[in-house]
């Protein structure tokens, strides 16, 4: 039997138990055949092998990112960029929606996001009038740059219906004219993500989702960039049923260089019963283990819910999205039951306990083998949760750059000793609990050298050291970006080392990050990367 592809005089770091250093791997289809020194291996040469000369370059597994928004991510070139460093003006803003109505029939829809209101220099939102004269006949619809907000013109909310009569959700609101109580087109929290989130609305949103042609050619796009980056798979955390079609749609013709694990959200769970398609369903390109269930709100953006107070506002706890303990419980139970991973986002460790609360009575009523339940982020923990964790199996997918991206905020926010302890990586490898690399992109930065250069340095971009006692080793961080990863989807067996009868994912780096000083591992370059036995990049 012979090789399809033969890399040869590589510095490979194979990240599996048994085999610590190689030169050589030999790939047959989209499989690992062996792995070993040149000589070893030169055998399974064949007259229609291509041979890769790496000339010392460094290979590792290919990097999966265990927590990002692949999908959303992917449909941001369809939408106007509004970003402050591309529009930092009301008329710079009015200029470019009123371009795409020149492109667009009229009656589709304006899509715009990335505004940063704080950066706006007028210093104020663009209002509904100023919407309306540019744009009288499209609907327009502009989300903020966290995503928890947005502003829409007079089309926008005739098409949802929404007028003075219309009482505000819970978790969010309409803002109104003072006096006539109508609305200014400015919707907060719920409020916007019933408008235009599949996801957050539970398929109830009044902005309909792209066409499905277009959703599959974005996915195919995105898909370029991570690649460029090391990236072979990523959890796609939250995932509605148009994109559940879109995944199949790109895998089935072969055409996504991306292998995907779909986390989804628990508003369709119910229709998951009904079908009665169990958890842990899919192939190697697309699979879905878990559903995902939002308890509490963001880190940066001072919403997760703790136990004690925000530092500069101690009567803020923050906020449940799920305030109800027994709805928790039950949700958690239900996907438990189904086979699924109970994918609970929890930040605080108020938050955080009342997920393993729900873990631990779905465990004891319907104990399950090893059901890998996880908590996505699992920022701000303590040695009793630490130890829940690691009694019940459960899995942390912890920012690995947030520190580098947000260190300004998060001293004053949460105070330095909770700063300093929270994305705990050593604290969950020393207690024992799974757990794996994640970015959170696009809410947080793609590259997973930056990452892994943040939980071994702990560094923040001054140079100042946040938390010296979680750093990592290169070798444990890497294994957060690969192995500990494929654990999270049960995929260990086939993905995340280069293993013999493993899928033939991976990076060459043009240098050895063992030898790299730790603050210049995120500036190493990814020059190839290899998807299944094939370069997929560059
Ligand atoms: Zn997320």
């Amino acid at each position: 039997m012979k090789a399809t592809l033969l890399i040869q005089n590589a510095r490979i770091r194979p990240l599996d138990d048994k085999i610590r250093e190689a030169e050589s791997i030999a790939v047959i289809g989209d499989r690992i055949l062996a792995v070993g020194m040149n000589g070893d291996l030169a055998g399974l040469a064949g007259p229609d092998t291509r041979v890769l000369d790496l000339s010392g370059r460094v290979v590792l597994p290919g990097f999966i990112d265990a927590h990002q928004h692949f999908s959303t991510f992917s449909q941001f070139p369809l939408q106007l960029n509004l970003s402050p460093s591309k529009v930092d003006t009301i008329a710079k803003m009015l200029d470019s929606i009123a371009s795409e109505t020149k492109h667009l029939p009229p009656g589709e829809w304006i899509r715009g996001r990335g505004y940063d209101h704080t950066k706006i220099k007028d210093g104020r939102l663009p209002s509904r009038a100023e919407l309306d004269a540019v744009s009288p006949l499209h609907p327009v619809v502009l989300v903020h740059v966290s995503a928890h907000g947005a502003i829409v013109n007079s089309e926008a909310l005739r098409r949802g219906r929404l007028d003075v009569k219309t009482p505000d959700p819970v978790g969010g609101k309409y803002v109104r004219f003072p006096g006539t109580g109508e609305l200014t087109g400015e919707l907060v929290g719920m409020a916007a993500f019933n408008f235009y989130s599949e996801n957050m609305s539970g398929g109830r949103m009044v902005v309909p989702p792209f066409e499905r042609p277009i959703r599959k050619k974005a996915l195919i796009e995105a898909a370029k960039i991570l690649n460029k980056v090391g990236i072979t798979g990523v959890h796609d955390a939250s995932v509605a049923p148009s994109y559940i079609t879109s995944y199949h749609d790109a895998c089935r013709d072969n055409l996504l260089t991306l292998r995907v694990n779909m986390l989804i959200p628990y508003q369709w769970l119910s229709d998951l019963e009904r079908i009665g398609l169990v958890g842990n369903w899919g192939n190697e390109w697309a699979r879905s283990t878990g559903v995902k269930i939002v308890i509490d709100g963001a880190i940066a953006g001072c919403t997760a819910a703790l136990k004690d107070g925000y530092s500069h506002n101690p009567e803020d706890h923050g906020l449940l999205y799920i305030a109800d303990q027994g709805e928790i419980d039950q949700l958690v139970r239900r996907a438990h039951i189904m086979g699924y991973q109970a994918c609970l986002h929890a930040n605080g460790d108020l938050a955080i306990e009342m997920a393993l609360d729900a873990i631990e009575k779905a465990q004891t009523d319907d104990p399950r083998p090893d059901p890998r339940h996880r908590i996505e982020h699992c920022t701000m923990v303590n040695e009793s949760i630490l130890r829940r964790m690691r009694s019940l199996g459960v899995i942390a997918t912890p920012f690995a750059s947030y520190l580098w991206q947000h260190s300004e905020k998060l001293v004053p926010y949460y105070g330095l000793k909770r700063a300093e302890a929270m994305f705990a990586h050593k604290s969950f490898l020393d207690s024992g609990v799974k757990v794996a690399g994640a970015s959170d992109h696009p809410a947080g930065l793609l590259p997973p050298l930056l990452g892994v250069q943040s939980m071994v340095t702990r560094k923040i971009p001054s140079g100042v050291v946040v938390g010296a006692e979680q750093k990592i080793s290169v070798e444990e961080a890497f294994k957060m970006y690969t192995r500990y990863a494929a654990y999270a989807s049960f995929e260990e067996k086939i993905k995340g080392s280069l293993s013999p009868g493993h899928l033939a994912d991976m990076v060459v780096l043009d240098r050895d990050p063992w030898k790299t000083k730790p603050e210049e591992i995120g500036e190493i370059s990814v020059e190839m990367t290899i998807l299944g036995g094939r370069i997929v990049y560059p």
